[in-house]
Formats: C-alpha cells, structure tokens, sequence
C-alpha cells in the first residue's frame, strides 16, 4: 500500500453486491442490432462513433456528460420551472443551491461548461498568455487555444503512467507550476486545476495538493480556478483515501475545497446530474463584469444564462443529489467493479480507476500498433462492432493534433468507458465485462487507423477514418 492510503470500509460490510440505491421509474427500451448492421453503420459514419445514430448503439458509454437519469424530485422540480426573463424564482433556487456548496460572490449560469470556459478565457487569454492545469480538458484547451494563449498540463509524472497506482493521479506537480511562475509570472492570468482528472483518466486531486497549488498561487498573486466538473466525485475520493477525511461529510469536503479557489467554471451536465447546464462562478468584482457582459452576448441574461427556468430547478436539486453519500458510494463502487473485472481478465487498464469512467490503455492492448495508427479510435470502433458498445477516443485522435498543425504523439492512448449517472444497470455493465473481454482475446487481429479528413480543432467530433488493410 502507498503511504497516504487510508483503508475505510465504503460499504456495508456483509454485503457484496453492489445495490443501485433506486429503483426504475421509467423505461426507455434498447434496440438490440447484429455485428453485420454494426459494420455497415460503422463504414457509414466513416469509423468515427460521433457520427453513429445512437439507437444503434446498444451500450452508450461514450461520454457521462448529459446522459444521466434524473430523479424523480428533479422530474418534480422540473414542473416549478418559472419562464420569467429576469429575476426568475428558479434562479433564485438555483443560485442558492450552488451557492451552498461554492460560496463565490458572483454566479452566472451557461448552458454549459465550455460556454463558461469560452466567457472566462475570452477575458483572460489572448496571445503571450499562459494558462497552467493539471490537464485541460479537450474544450478548456481548445478554448485557450483559440484566443492565442498556450495551455500547458503539469499533471505529476504518476499522473501520465497509466499502471503507477499512486491514489491522487490527478495532482499537480507543484514544482512545476513553481518554475512556469518563476519564468513567465507576467502572462499567467490565472491557474487551473480540473477536478477529478477527466483526460487523465478521471483521477482525484487531494486537498493537500490543493493547498499546495493554492500557497503557490498566493505567492505569485495568481487566482487559483477549478474545473469542477466531477467536484462530488473528487470529494468521495478524499473521503475515502485521504488521511483525516473519512468522517468528513462530503457536503464538508466540497466546501473546504471551493474555500481554496477563486472561482470555477462548471458543466452541470457531470456531477450536477443535468442533461444541460454549466456555470461560471468568481469572486473578483471587476473580471466579474466583464465576464457577465461577455455572457449577455452568447448566453443571455445572467440569471438564465442559456437556461430555461426548467433546467436551473433540475440543477438546484441535481447539485445536492451529487454529495448523496449512498449515490457516492454506489457510483464510484460500481465504476471500479467494471475496471477490477476487466482487470482480473488481464485487459490493461488505467489504475486506480477514476470515478466516472474506466479507461483501457489501447497502447498496450494492441502493442502490435504505433500511436500514428490511432490504436484508441482502432479498438473503440472494435468494441462497437462487437456489441454495440460505444466508447470514446481519449488519445492521438483527441490530443495529437497541435495549435499549429502538426501531428505530434499524445502522451497516452486510451479509450473511455464512460459511465451516465443512475443509468446503466450491474447486468448492462456484465454484458460489457463480455464485449472487452472478447475483443481483447482477438487483439492481434485488429489494424490500425489512418485519418482521411479532419478539422483544424478538436478534430475527433467530425474526423473521418479508414482502417488500414
Ligand atoms: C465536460 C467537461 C468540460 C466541458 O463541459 P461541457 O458541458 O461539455 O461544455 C470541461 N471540463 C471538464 C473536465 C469536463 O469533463
């Protein structure tokens, strides 16, 4: 065992079986398609699943953004929804609701996270500028990126192994951060930590790195911001594994570490359990402004924000759902129960398993493959010919193409299992142990992709391929 590891027991102790702490309200049925429909669909949408009809799909664990099943009380709540253009009492809810776990002065809805990103690196980006994070989500970098400023990752080197079991993979290597401010302070706006480590393979960041990055910060004057995306996850993790924390509420936890920051940007689509929303949240009065002026442009009146009154009453109760220590419990012990049996199977996977996902390490599965024959998109088009399951791309495809053009080699090819919130049940899950398994006992046979269009950003929603005969 590392040290710093503290075992606590995260379940009742005499029973096995994982319970999902619901049971089903209403049903949406799945249509069940033969390998032959799956090759011909997969050719159709040129080999990239983002252009795959998803009732083809049989097992949809392409992203957990969005694709969670709400709660009766948020279906409930949905029906409080108040339409009015300003100063709506859904806004009100909402804004209490965020404002109990993220006590930031200013709240300003979006309807998503990247919209919060596009608001808040229109106003500190541009060229010259540096933003460091322990890594950037695809639409964070890409948001940075398109202003002129550089996205830098300084993840700890445990961070980039994907078999190092070090239990908070997600951390930053503060030395790091210490020598980008040393030479470059003047074009550092401000720094970032996402959290959990969703390109990173969904790992936590601990409360001790936290206060860390944040003395740095102090030190040099620099606002610390979150991407919190997965902040209910990240604090189960802390519970679980941090020393000191295990009789910490959750509530508790999250509070401690938005009192470490500045800000956030937010998708409510993740933790929130929302089908839609984000936020953007601040202290500084003076960015404030400019960042709700920016908002009014492209997201509308700050108290919708790109939202119907609807979706903010959703979130108001999506939001403290999250911290629910049985849905904790339930979410993260069911992720790892797919990872641990894949792991027992021998298929090479990203460890300790992150929360919302389990991610294979297709640059070991299939050995037989360079990074520039995409072995990432090569054995997410593989799991879906073999049972409708689709997966996502988190590799070469996604990161290798730079700002400038140039195709360099990503640091890891995986492929993510994405797991929606309160969606999927243990036998879904079973039936997707069987799909990897099988694919992994037929790996020598699976070539290699090659890019045959793409555009100049995040090329991997719209890129087409062919495999290499
Ligand atoms: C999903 C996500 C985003 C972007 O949010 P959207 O709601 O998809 O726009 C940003 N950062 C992280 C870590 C994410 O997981």
């Amino acid at each position: 065992m590392l040290p710093g590891i503290v075992l606590t027991l995260v379940s009742e102790p005499s029973f096995k079986t994982i319970i999902e702490p619901f049971r089903i309200h209403s049903v949406e049925p799945m249509r069940m398609t033969t390998r032959a429909e799956r090759e011909e669909k997969l050719a159709k949408a040129a080999y990239n699943l983002f252009a795959l009809h998803s009732d083809d799909v049989l097992i949809d664990l392409l992203t957990d953004s969005g694709t969670g099943a709400m709660s009766t009380e948020q279906w409930a709540a949905l029906q409080r929804g108040n339409e009015a253009y300003a100063g709506a009492p859904s806004w009100f809810r909402f804004r209490d609701a965020v404002h109990d776990l993220f006590p930031f002065t200013h709240l300003l809805p979006t309807h998503q996270g990247r919209a919060a990103e596009k608001i808040l690196f229109t106003v500190v980006g541009g060229p010259g500028q540096v933003i460091p994070n322990n890594t950037h989500f695809d639409t964070t970098r890409a948001n940075i990126e398109f202003t002129g400023a550089e996205a830098v990752d300084l993840v700890i080197p445990e961070g980039k192994e994907p078999a190092s079991r070090h239990p908070f993979k997600g951390n930053m290597d503060v030395a790091a951060l210490r020598s980008l401010l040393e030479t470059r302070s003047a074009d550092v706006p401000l720094v970032l930590m996402t959290i959990t480590n969703n390109s990173g393979g969904g790992q936590p960041v601990s409360l001790a790195n936290l206060r860390e990055v944040r003395a740095v910060c102090e030190e040099f004057g620099k606002p610390l911001f979150l991407d919190a995306c997965r902040f209910a996850e990240n604090a189960w993790f802390i519970k679980t594994r941090e020393e000191g924390y295990a009789d910490t509420p959750v509530a508790d936890i999250v509070r401690e570490i938005a009192a470490l920051a500045d800000g956030m940007t937010m998708s409510a689509k993740k933790d929130p359990l929302g089908n839609i929303g984000g936020w953007l949240a601040l202290n500084d009065d003076e960015l404030a402004v400019q960042c709700r002026n920016l908002g009014i442009l492209t997201e509308g009146f700050p108290t919708y924000g790109g939202l119907a009154g609807r979706d903010l009453e959703a979130l108001a109760v999506g939001v403290h759902e999250a911290i629910d220590e049985d849905y904790l419990r339930y979410r993260i012990q069911s992720t790892s129960y797919l990872g641990e049996a894949l792991e027992a199977a021998g298929v090479p996977v990203v460890v300790p398993f992150g929360g919302h996902a389990i991610f294979l390490d297709a640059r070991a599965l299939l050995s037989h493959l360079g990074p520039l024959d995409y072995p990432g998109q090569a054995l997410a088009c593989a799991l879906y010919v073999e049972g409708g399951v689709r997966s996502c791309e988190i590799g070469q495809v996604m990161f290798g193409l730079g700002a400038d053009g140039v195709e360099r080699e990503a640091p890891m090819d995986l492929v993510r299992l994405a797991i929606p919130r309160r969606t999927y049940t243990q036998s879904h899950i079973d039936y997707v142990i069987e799909v990897v398994t099988r694919v992994h006992a037929r790996r020598d046979s699976i070539s290699g992709m090659t890019i045959t269009s793409q555009p100049p950003q995040l090329r991997h929603f719209t890129a087409t391929f062919a495999p290499i005969s």
